[in-house]
């Protein structure tokens, strides 16, 4: 069967949609408008109607679309129906929090292993996820068959690491650091720059605020 390729935009609102189309189900809803779903999810409903048309679900004038097929494409899609193992590399203060994160009651999402240069914690099991020295990080990922990972290391050894991870295979790189990582084409950065991301709030309530001042 053909796949069809999901623009990126679409993509990022898949989680947004499968959750919400899993609450409908556990409510007992068998169809949703996508007027609905707008409402639901912060999205407007020409853009629901736009994306669902790619995933070749065509919703049906007077009945809307049918809850469970699309929570089935979705599970599909989104690989809620597999168990992916993720590793975490640095596991300073960030690194911590997400082991202990519970990733939105996802079951199909856990950090299977972690690594770190400290010896204080190499060696030992953290929220139940084990800590390995970085020496034996190309090992690990390769036997635990681990593609994706989340980088939460000093910014200064991000790119060294990323080297490593490139060469034993790595496919996703979820990047808390503020470094922008350079890798092939074969592999897919995320970046999650919470500095960044809390600068920009400031930076619009300042500018909001001083344009509602009157002064
Ligand atoms: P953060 O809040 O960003 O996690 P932090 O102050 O807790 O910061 P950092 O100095 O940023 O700690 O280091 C994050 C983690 O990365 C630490 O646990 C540190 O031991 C680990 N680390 C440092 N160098 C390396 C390395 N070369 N390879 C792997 N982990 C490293």
């Amino acid at each position: 069967m053909a796949t069809t390729k999901i623009p990126h935009a679409t993509a990022k609102r898949l989680p947004i949609y499968y959750r919400y189309l899993h609450f409908l189900s556990d409510a007992g809803k068998q169809r949703v408008s996508s007027t609905e779903l707008a409402d639901a999810v912060k999205v407007d409903s020409a853009t629901i109607r736009r994306d669902f048309s790619y995933f070749g679900a065509l919703g049906k004038r007077g009945y809307g679309y049918d809850v469970e097929s699309l929570l089935a494409f979705f599970k599909k899609t989104l690989k809620q129906d597999k168990l992916t193992n993720v590793a975490l590399i640095g596991v300073g203060n960030l690194g911590h929090a997400l082991l202990n994160y519970n990733f939105h009651q996802s079951n199909n999402v856990r950090i299977s292993a972690a690594f770190d240069i400290n010896e204080d914690i190499t060696g030992t099991i953290q929220s139940g996820v084990p800590i390995y020295h970085m020496d034996d990080m190309k090992e690990q990922l390769t036997v635990q068959q681990i593609e994706i990972v989340i980088l939460t290391v000093p910014s200064n050894i991000a790119q060294e690491v990323t080297n490593e991870l490139v060469e034993v295979g790595i496919k996703g790189i979820l990047n808390f650091t503020p470094l922008r990582i350079t890798v092939p084409n074969s592999v897919r950065v995320q970046n999650v720059d919470l500095t960044n991301e809390l600068q920009t709030l400031i930076y619009f309530l300042d500018k909001f605020g001083q344009e509602g001042e009157s002064e």
